[in-house]
């Protein structure tokens, strides 16, 4: 498949994105500008990312709300069942609605200590599969799960990690968004082998701008998805030009994202690490206007 970089104007992609919230001042400050940004490009939902172990289980809900509240968006928190009980779970679920957040992005997470095998707390939900069926006892929440076009790292293959998404989906899920990837065929793969097994079920890629390959590659390694060798080469020389490598990361992710609408995909999640500029342009790119 092959689309031009530089699309007319359109008006037919949906748009969501993706935050983590701050630790300090002058992080939120950033985030509130970068919503404040994207906002007018009207997205679906935004959503808010949880620290590993539910390390920013306080942070996440406070920047959820101040979303809820502030902004006219819809947002999306996300939430891990490890380490934490069903009861305690249930709990931030019940305050969540309470609060108007309608939308959940339901995930297992991952063990404290990086290379450790996950183990469920003992009185917790097993997995993100039963922490969607948890969480829909609690209330109606829409609900969002992960999914790996390069299969998620504790999978034995690809059929059992496709199994895992199905179960999620009768758990009660009503989409999955993706890892990030950088193959347009390999997403494509993915989405149509889930059509063939269960047409209907609606998968939105994750979208990751790379401007840095080393920290990437760093955060992959964890989590099932290749760093193709083109984008080392690609980097190569640019270590010290910031604002090159932020010109090439917007050319690559607008590229990959024009295939991606060639091939079909109207919503696109994005990645932003709390910074605007990147995925505005690469919308822009698409042929999204404000
Ligand atoms: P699950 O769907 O439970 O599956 C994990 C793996 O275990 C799969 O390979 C599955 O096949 C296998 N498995 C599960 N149950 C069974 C079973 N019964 N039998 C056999 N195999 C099984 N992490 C955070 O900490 N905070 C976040 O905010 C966050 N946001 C994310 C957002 C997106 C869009 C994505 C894609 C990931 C996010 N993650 C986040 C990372 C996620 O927590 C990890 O990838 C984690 O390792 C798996 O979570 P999961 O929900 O996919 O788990």
């Amino acid at each position: 498949t092959h689309a031009p970089l530089f699309a007319e104007p359109r008006g037919d992609i949906q748009l969501s994105f993706e935050f983590f919230p701050p630790k300090t001042d002058a992080m939120a400050e950033t985030l509130w500008r970068s919503i404040e940004t994207l906002a007018p490009l009207k997205p679906r939902f935004v959503s808010v990312t949880y620290g590993a172990g539910g390390s920013t289980r306080e942070r996440t809900h406070t920047t959820v709300e101040r979303i809820a509240r502030e902004t006219g968006l819809t947002p999306a928190a996300h939430l891990t069942c490890v380490g934490a009980t069903r009861d305690e779970i249930d709990a931030i679920a019940r305050s969540y609605w309470d609060a108007g957040v309608r939308h959940i992005v339901a995930l297992r997470g991952d063990p404290p200590e990086q290379g450790q095998r996950y183990a469920p707390h003992p009185d917790g939900y097993a997995n993100a599969a039963a922490l969607v069926a948890g969480l829909k006892a609690v209330a109606p929440f829409e609900i969002s799960v992960a999914a790996y076009p390069e299969i998620h790292p504790d999978s034995e293959c690809a059929q059992s990690d496709l199994d895992n998404l199905l179960r999620k989906i009768d758990a009660g899920a009503d989409r999955a968004i993706t890892q990030f990837f950088f193959s347009a065929d390999c997403f494509f793969r993915f989405r149509d082998k889930l059509a063939e097994i269960r047409p209907g079920v609606e998968v939105v890629p994750g979208i990751l701008p790379v401007t840095n390959v080393a920290t990437t590659r760093r955060f992959a390694g964890q989590c099932g998805a290749a760093i193709p060798d083109w984008m080392d080469r690609l980097f190569e020389g640019l270590d010290e030009l910031p604002q090159a490598r932020q010109l090439v990361a917007a050319t690559v992710a607008g590229e990959l994202c024009g295939q991606l609408y060639a091939g079909g995909v109207r919503h696109f999640h994005f990645y932003t690490l709390n910074r605007a500029e990147l995925a505005y342009a690469i919308c822009h790119l698409l042929g999204v206007r404000a």
